[in-house]
Parts: C-alpha cells; structure tokens; sequence
C-alpha cells in the first residue's frame, strides 16, 4: 500500500469512528427528568413530594447538553452556564428571590420577566436542590462546607454541626475566615478578645430558633451562620456579651456559608453521571464593603 493511501485509509477509519461516537453521543443524551431520577436513586432519604426542589425553569423533557451546580442561579450564572453550553443548572437557592419562587407577588416586574424570558430564549433549564440534598446522609451542604473550612478533624464526635478548634480569640478565628473566603464581609458579633474553641456550624438561613438553640448548650461558644435578620440572633449575643456570658456569632453570608456545598455537589454527581459535562459555576459573595 502506498504511504497516501495508508494515510487516507486511516483518516477514513477515523471519520467513521467520529461518526459513530457522535451518534453514540446523541442516543445517549438525557432528558432533565433522566438526570433528576439518577440523583434520586443516589440519595439515601426518599423523595418527598412536598418539597421545593423542582423546575424553576424549562421542563423535565428537555435534553441535557451539559450541567451546572451553583449555590444560587442569578443572571451571571446563567450567562456563564449558557456560554458553557450547559443548559441545566441545578441551584441550591431559589431564582425568583421567594423561597417557593412565586412570581406572582411581583406582579409585571421587569427583572422577573427578563430573567424568565432569558431562561426560555436560551433553553435552559433550571431545576432546586435544596431540600435533599440536606436532607440525604451526609449533609451535601455540610460536607462540602466542612472540607472547606478545614474542620472535619475536629467535628466532635462525629458531628457536621459541633467541632472542637484549637483555642484562638474570637478576633483571630474572625481573621481566619476572612482569609479563607477571601477578604470577603464576614460579621462578627461578640468580645473580641475571648478565646474560643467550641463552635456550632448553622449554615444558610437556618432562623434565629436553630441558630439560638445551639448556642443554649453550655459547651457551645461560637455559633457560625450565613444570615439572620439583624434584630434576633445579632442582638441576643450583644445582650449575652453585656450580662457576662462567653457567647459569639459570626455571620459569614449565605453565599458564602454554602457555596462550597454546591462546589462538593459537582463531585457528586460525576460519580454516578458521566455521559454529560458536568461544572461548579460560582454564584459568589453579593457584597462588597467600600472599604
Ligand atoms: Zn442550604
């Protein structure tokens, strides 16, 4: 055989190969529903039907070129995701700025509509997962967040919510994780002076109950949370500090307090989904301070 020949036999081997793998491809693209049940059997609760991880956007028969995990799906992040030719995005937070994203409370808003019209132009889908994905064992949220912050040597006794640190002022734990989120606006609530080890992770907006209840057990100083309002769980600590009571809070945003779960769901769903590229897509810290 002659050198050209040879050289053609093997681009048409390769064309042919191209050919079939591509159609390989195709036939295996999921539908959004595909890839929501495979998560479903991946999880150790059962699925409940009162929940609010549903579509936000797009629906269950649509085909799925790619998929992006990120803590909450604001306009950037779809921007991002559709340029990556991902075009599900699975987000931990809601889209519509209401915990069961009811549009309808804000009537013909303009930001709404735009967001909803980009979705349907862009055919992506937007589908939450919240509930479940705190719910199944562990905690997605906690362990992406526990690894993060470099606590999982110190949980107490196994624990994703209580962990035992090495003795520091609560100035220097405040520093720490600063750094670690990158200069981020981390709020701290408390004497600044005290030395602290014994910390409770309530991460996202978990309420001033849960936040506060953690903070009742004797051998709980620092509770860590992403957001309260600022007249419940803020203000108890100012009164504790006041009537002499070793307590402290470090409010470091939501986003911020379970980005890094969203980072860890991505790893997650590689391991049982890997016929479809799979991203984190960072939401990020909405604030920034003017200094
Ligand atoms: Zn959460």
């Amino acid at each position: 055989m002659k050198k050209s020949e040879s050289y053609n036999n093997v681009l048409v081997a390769s064309a042919l190969m191209l050919i079939l793998l591509s159609c390989g491809i195709r036939a295996q693209t999921p539908t959004a529903d595909e890839v929501i049940s495979r998560i479903k059997d991946n999880l150790t609760c059962d699925w409940s039907e009162e929940t609010v991880d549903t579509y936000k956007g797009g629906n269950g028969d649509m085909k799925v070129t790619g998929i992006a995990t990120t803590f909450l799906a604001n306009m950037d992040v779809l921007k991002s995701a559709k340029e990556k030719g991902l075009n599900l995005i699975i987000t931990h937070e809601p889209t519509f700025y209401d915990h069961r994203d009811n549009t309808d409370r804000y009537g013909d808003d303009p930001i709404v509509k735009a967001k909803q019209q980009y979705i349907k132009d862009n055919n992506l889908i937007v589908w939450r997962f919240h509930d479940h994905w705190h719910r199944t064992s562990p905690d997605g949220i906690y362990k992406g967040m526990t690894a993060k912050l470099e606590f999982d040597q110190y949980s107490r006794d196994g624990s994703q919510i209580y962990y035992d640190l090495p003795t520091m002022t609560l100035k220097d734990l405040g520093l720490k994780l600063e750094k670690q989120f990158h200069q981020s606006t981390i709020r701290v609530v408390g004497d600044l002076d005290m030395e602290v080890s014994q910390v409770a992770l309530v991460l996202g907006a978990a309420g001033a109950n849960r936040q506060i209840s953690s903070l009742q057990h004797d051998d709980v100083e620092v509770v860590i949370v992403g957001e309260v309002p600022e007249w419940e769980t803020v203000e108890y600590i100012r009164d504790a500090t006041s009537l002499g009571h070793k307590k402290a809070l470090i409010m470091l945003g939501h986003a911020n307090s379970e980005e890094a779960g969203m980072q860890y769901c991505a790893e997650w769903l590689k391991t049982f989904i890997q016929d479809i590229p799979i991203e984190f897509i960072p939401a990020g810290d909405p604030f920034w301070s003017p200094n």
